[in-house]
């Protein structure tokens, strides 16, 4: 009997690198089966590179996190293509370009780790994955009880012991934790939650989507905040698409 390669090819545990290359016929699989995960990711700096992402502590991060770990088996041969993808409960993994945008704009070019990280939003947890290899600590709160377990399986695997996952609303932040180095939401609210700026340390930075037109559903551009010894200091940039800002637990 011909021996065949695990299904998918390149979800199997071992490193990439170390395995044999797949059969012909894997290869000509239709759905990119049989291709290595890591020629996926180099694919996709590739693509973060062209959207101008330049960090290099950024790119090392989204260049190692295997996203296909977070997405339903179904969807695993899109893991990197840069889409957001449903991860159950009518919600969304982000796309790995606005991950990475967000992160870069949250790191503002700083020369080591970030210290503490609060993430509103975990979903599936892949970002909050890919900021643990960013900064000391990462504290993510989610709002939907099936997302929160999810994610707690989907980074068993991993075994980060510098990611905290909380279930609960994260309108409230997380006091605990706080202050925060930086704080980064994957859901867009009208406004940014006055209890994030408070638990955002002085020097510390805010990064998020805002509804800016039509309430609910409306038009979302990022937000960048900075908190300063002087007080805060906002930007908007780009037009993004988050799922919204909800409040209570569910
Ligand atoms: N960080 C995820 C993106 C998840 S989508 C990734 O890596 O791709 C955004 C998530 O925010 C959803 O799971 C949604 O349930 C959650 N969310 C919305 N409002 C929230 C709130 N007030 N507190 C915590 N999580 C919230």
């Amino acid at each position: 009997m011909t021996q065949r390669p695990p299904f998918p090819a390149w979800l199997a545990t071992q490193s990439d690198a170390a395995r044999p290359p797949a059969p012909a016929h894997v290869l000509a699989r239709p759905q990119g089966l049989g291709m290595d995960s890591a020629a996926h990711r180099q694919h996709l700096l590739q693509l973060l590179q062209k959207q101008g992402v330049r960090d290099a502590m950024v790119l090392q991060a989204m260049g190692s996190m295997e996203r296909h770990r977070f997405v339903d088996s179904a969807l695993v041969n899109q893991a990197y293509e840069d889409t957001s993808l449903p991860i159950g409960l009518g919600q969304t993994i982000s796309k790995p370009g606005v991950v990475a945008r967000m992160i870069e704009l949250l790191r503002n070019g700083a020369a080591g780790k970030l210290g503490r990280v609060l993430e509103i939003g975990t979903g599936c947890g892949y970002q909050a994955a890919v900021l643990s290899l960013l900064a000391q600590e990462v504290y993510s709160i989610e709002r939907l009880r099936g997302l929160h377990d999810k994610a707690r399986e989907n980074l068993r695997h991993f075994r980060l012991p510098n990611v905290h996952l909380l279930f609960g609303d994260g309108m409230a932040g997380y006091a605990q934790g706080a202050p925060y180095a930086a704080i980064i939401a994957a859901a867009g609210g009208e406004a940014v939650p006055q209890a994030w700026v408070d638990q955002l340390a002085v020097g510390g930075r805010l990064v998020a989507p805002v509804v800016t037109s039509g309430a609910q559903g409306g038009a979302q551009a990022l937000l960048v905040l900075d908190k300063t010894p002087a007080g805060v200091r906002q930007s908007l940039l780009e037009t993004v698409h988050f799922v919204p800002l909800k409040s209570g637990v569910a």
